[in-house]
């Protein structure tokens, strides 16, 4: 599919009904991500990716095309400065290039993810791809998992679905948590490996673990 396909792929969060699913490049992490009707654009800091060598506040633009898949990587100013974030069109020094190389590397692959910012419990993933400098397509995207997070108040459990289809898995975890519901703070109390699980509603689907954890 292409990358419009894997953006409508959901655009209603199935847990909350939010229709502000946010798109992520990557790692949520120090990207300043813009969506176009034809493009989306993601750019990330040098500084945050690495800190040998000079030119370390250059900006790295991805900027994808979400009807073909092509891609191009554009470099930035540092903000700030004379050119406060302004494209580089002129000169890109081979050290800067030799930079973003490494950079690339250590990322060792890359994906898009579809969240729901509001409540935290739905997102869905892209399979891994590399960036083909000679191709500057990114190839065909397809969906690889789906993961909910349903949470039992009267228990203070939370169950984790991922749903994986390529190749097909289904790992399931129940998690308690502990005082103060603390994300960090808590106890595995099963793991369990479904067949795929169709997510109907959040209620049922509840109900569908409740009886799973019971039994297991
Ligand atoms: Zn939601």
């Amino acid at each position: 599919m292409n990358l419009q396909e894997f953006l409508d792929f959901n655009t209603i969060c199935p847990m909350c009904a939010s229709t502000s699913l946010v798109t992520i490049f990557h790692s949520p992490k120090k990207q300043f991500l813009i969506e176009t009707a034809a493009e989306i654009s993601v750019t990330m800091d040098m500084k945050a990716i690495s800190s040998y060598g000079n030119d370390r506040n250059y900006e790295i633009e991805f900027v994808f095309n979400k009807q073909n898949n092509s891609y191009v990587i554009e470099f930035h100013h540092p903000k700030g400065n004379n050119f406060d974030g302004h494209r580089i069109d002129d000169y890109i020094s081979i050290n800067m290039i030799d930079r973003f190389k490494k950079f690339d590397f250590n990322h060792k692959g890359y994906r898009f993810t579809r969240k729901c910012e509001d409540c935290l419990k739905y997102e869905y993933h892209s399979g891994d791809f590399k960036l083909d400098y000679k191709t500057l397509n990114i190839g065909e995207l397809f969906i690889t998992s789906e993961s909910y997070f349903l949470y039992n108040e009267y228990k203070n459990i939370e169950y984790h679905l991922l749903n994986t289809y390529h190749p097909i898995y289904t790992p399931f975890s129940v998690l308690q948590y502990g005082v103060r519901t603390i994300k960090t703070n808590y106890h595995l109390l099963d793991h369990l490996q479904l067949p795929l699980i169709k997510f109907t509603t959040k209620e049922k689907m509840l109900e569908k673990f409740e009886k799973l954890v019971l039994f297991s």
